[in-house]
């Protein structure tokens, strides 16, 4: 951090602005420039940056004090500021009823950093009918469980969970230290405990303290119609145990390619071959749907690669927008083997072919 900066100026406070005052500026301008309701915005994560690092040192008395005399910020070593790094000020501010406000309380960390577990994901590959009707499959997902001997503490009993004696159950190492300023008390969070103010006599056979335990778990899972190749599905609760709750699970899928159906978002797309008699003459052909066959008819004179639409006959919207269509596209199949009979037919239809072969080459000659 080689620039100064005004942190007053940053948070639009004077320098006697109330601690109240303060926080209530920070949270107003935390809300603005919040990088996730930002995304395209890339100068938000900076400003938001800065902002936390005004915040954590005028929120804090010792560091605005310190700031105040000497206009920086730092008190005995230095440290980078990120939007993730809330510990410098968690103290002086409840960063949990900032988050709700902007989040619509989704707070799940209280003081003690515990965390939900990791999320995880899935790769699923179904078929385009599973896809467009929806299916419920069966997976095997290995993660960590919460041990059920120890119930996730790790003890080997209730009473292996004893109050830690190096922070006396607090979670905090409180330390003086004596510079040329004076006499600094400094908190640092218990390495005995790891802040959890209670460490473990005696781990728990189990799951050998882990409080965890490695599995395959069983789940059953319901895609629903219309998803994609790509699209993430969201299992609440299946990802790893963590020590606040498990983490999500998501299923990324994957839809196999059809061997006659091609995708285009939720309309489908298929070549139908048809001879030149039928598109000559017209009539009704069986089309196949991802519902099961359906009559269509081929008007007199069809061209081939002409192209027709059966309304709604595609795949159902995801967020329930009707259905797409399905697009028949008639390819005419000129025949290669002909018997004795049908060269004899066609030569005698060509002789009264008058249509066809007049204007063939009217352009060119
Ligand atoms: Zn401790
Ligand atoms: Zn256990």
């Amino acid at each position: 951090m080689a620039a100064k900066k005004d942190y007053y100026e940053i948070l639009g406070v004077s320098k006697n602005a109330s601690k109240e005052e303060i926080k209530r500026a920070y949270k107003n301008l935390a809300k603005k420039c919040h990088p996730d309701l930002n995304k395209d915005n890339p100068q938000a994560s900076d400003k938001f940056k800065e902002l936390n690092e005004a915040a954590s040192v005028l929120g804090d008395d010792k560091k605005r004090e310190h700031y105040d005399q000497f206009g920086t910020a730092d008190t005995s070593a230095s440290h980078g500021f990120n939007a993730s790094d809330f510990s410098a000020f968690s103290e002086g501010f409840d960063m949990n009823d900032i988050f709700e406000s902007i989040f619509g309380g989704q707070a799940s960390s209280r003081k003690r950093r515990s965390s939900r577990g990791e999320d995880l994901g899935y790769e699923i590959e179904i078929t385009l009918e599973e896809a467009a009707k929806g299916v419920k499959k069966n997976i095997s997902v290995p993660k960590h469980e919460i041990c059920e001997d120890c119930q996730g503490t790790g003890a080997r009993s209730r009473d292996d969970i004893v109050v830690c004696e190096h922070c006396r159950g607090t979670g905090v190492y409180m330390r003086q230290q004596r510079t040329a300023f004076g006499i600094f008390q400094t908190s640092s969070t218990c390495n005995k405990c790891g802040g959890r103010g209670k460490v473990i006599r005696a781990v728990c056979q189990r799951c050998h303290g882990n409080a965890r335990i490695k599995k395959t778990k069983k789940i059953e899972v319901t895609i629903p119609a219309g998803v994609d190749s790509g699209q993430r599905l969201r299992v609440a609760g299946e990802g790893e145990a963590g020590d606040a709750g498990y983490g999500d699970l998501y299923l990324i899928i994957t839809v196999v390619q059809h061997d006659l159906f091609e995708r285009d978002g939720d309309d489908l797309k298929l070549e139908a071959r048809i001879s030149f008699v039928q598109a000559a003459l017209g009539g009704e052909i069986d089309i196949p749907t991802i519902d099961g066959k359906v009559k269509m008819k081929i008007p007199v004179g069809t061209q081939t690669n002409t192209i027709f639409r059966l309304a709604g006959k595609g795949i159902k919207n995801l967020r329930g927008y009707g259905s797409g269509d399905l697009f028949v596209k008639a390819v005419i199949q000129t025949p290669t083997k002909l018997s004795k009979q049908q060269k004899d037919l066609l030569e005698e239809f060509d002789s009264l072919d008058k249509e066809t072969k007049k204007g063939l080459f009217d352009k060119l000659f």
